[in-house]
């Protein structure tokens, strides 16, 4: 790990040529890598490109382009025709990650490969949000209550607590270990933050580093408030590691030098800066098994302009939400999930709030409402807000409860379409 140490944190202070050329010259790699697999090789070959193609060197981005965008699904049916060599190496590292399917999915590293993704990039972000090597760390994540073997290689003292316990038994370990850092799930945080409140405790915590779920604005609040903390958003995936992490200046900024993130729009074009589109990571220094414009199952915006803080890293602007969690409405009409948190997010006294499609014309909003808000008027708000931002026609139950229901690992979706196996009517 030591070995790539330096030249990782390096580049988080590299100017945006440079930074650039890094980028270009890793992707030239990888793609060499990925023609010489029988997955990859197939398709570039497909698009005309051989594997000494000088096309390679001069113009990575354009070999790029020339290659469809590829889904989880795709990728675990392909096997070992997606590892160098065909098969995987004992040197290999793996981790595997159950989609909505429950089918894992194993992605496999070089070992270089692995301590850049799994500690060099996160510790580099980490640092530069003030974490230090001696702070008292707590992982809040999805880990089984038994399992609490820690790995984050740079800091010495972690401790994790599983979210998949009642939030009680969270919160008196997490005041046990009054840690500095948290990383965890915000929804598992604002648990804890309920239940110190109604203990009428406070916990304060340097910084809060979450992922996993959408990190929406109220909930950031809250989560800075409860915690008396600084709050930062991390996005990524299980395959990919990080992606994109947020400084203190506020920017998301994409690790460029060890992943390329691109935004499609539906025809597979490059969205334009700030527009909504789908996004698709080539993992550049992992050539065990390549990851090419691969498929995160996300919508988001990249923005073109520089961050205040200087770093070059080029920034994501937000995720809206998942590909799958688009809702299709009668008549045919695909919502962003965005649009709905964005109408709901401006009513006043709402707390937290999940959606759930219940059919083609109709939602439930569960909410979270402050004390002493007055229920009818949210409601109201609720009923106004869709039918005048999402659609006209659309009925929604209210439904105020004390907590909202997080899904598979713990983790909480805000917004829920109708599962894909339901017809929609296509006429209003
Ligand atoms: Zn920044």
């Amino acid at each position: 790990m030591a070995v790539d140490a330096p030249s990782v944190f390096r580049a988080g202070r590299l100017p945006s040529e440079s930074l650039e050329a890094l980028g270009r010259q890793r992707l030239t790699r990888l793609l060499r890598a990925a023609a010489a697999t029988e997955f990859y090789g197939g398709r570039l070959h497909a698009a005309g490109i051989g594997d000494r193609d000088p096309l390679l060197e001069r113009d990575p981005a354009q070999v790029l382009a020339a290659l469809a965008p590829v889904g989880k699904q795709e990728l675990r049916e392909a096997g070992n025709r997606l590892l160098q060599g065909g098969g995987p190496r004992p040197e290999w590292r793996s981790s595997a990650s159950s989609g909505s399917t429950g089918e894992p999915f194993r992605v496999y590293y070089e070992p270089r490969a692995w301590a850049m993704l799994k500690h060099l990039v996160k510790l580099r972000a980490r640092y530069a949000c003030g974490m230090r090597p001696a702070d008292r760390v707590v992982l809040l994540d999805a880990t089984p209550v038994m399992g609490s073997r820690a790995a984050l290689a740079g800091v010495s003292r972690v401790a994790r607590i599983s979210v998949l316990q009642p939030a009680e038994a969270m919160t008196t370990k997490m005041a046990a270990l009054a840690p500095d850092t948290v990383y965890g799930l915000p929804s598992a945080l604002l648990e804890v933050a309920a239940v110190l409140r109604a203990r009428g405790d406070r916990l304060a915590i340097h910084r809060i580093f979450t992922s996993g779920e959408l990190l929406r604005r109220p909930v950031r609040d809250e989560l800075a408030d409860a915690f008396q903390s600084q709050v930062f958003d991390i996005y990524g995936s299980s395959e990919t590691k990080e992606i994109a992490w947020q400084c203190p200046a506020g920017g998301m900024h994409v690790n460029s030098d060890v992943v390329r993130l691109e935004v499609l729009d539906e025809a597979g074009q490059p969205a334009a800066d700030g527009v909504e589109g789908e996004l698709v990571a080539t993992l550049l220094v992992n050539r065990a098994m390549p990851l090419v414009r691969y498929r995160l199952g996300d919508r988001g915006t990249l923005l073109r302009r520089r961050c205040g803080c200087g770093r070059a890293f080029p920034l994501l602007g937000v995720v809206t939400g998942r590909q799958a969690d688009v809702l299709v409405l009668a008549g045919g009409a695909r919502v962003s999930p965005y649009t709905i948190t964005c109408a709901l997010e401006r009513i006043a006294g709402m707390l937290r709030y999940q959606v759930t499609q219940l059919d083609a014309n109709r939602l439930q909003v569960r909410a979270i409402v402050e004390p002493g808000a007055d229920r009818v008027i949210v409601a109201a708000k609720v009923r106004s807000a869709l039918r005048s931002e999402v659609a006209p026609f659309l009925d929604t139950e209210v439904e105020f409860v004390s907590r909202l229901p997080t899904g598979a690992g713990g983790k909480f979706r805000v917004v829920q379409p109708l599962p894909e196996a339901v017809a929609i009517p296509l006429t209003v």
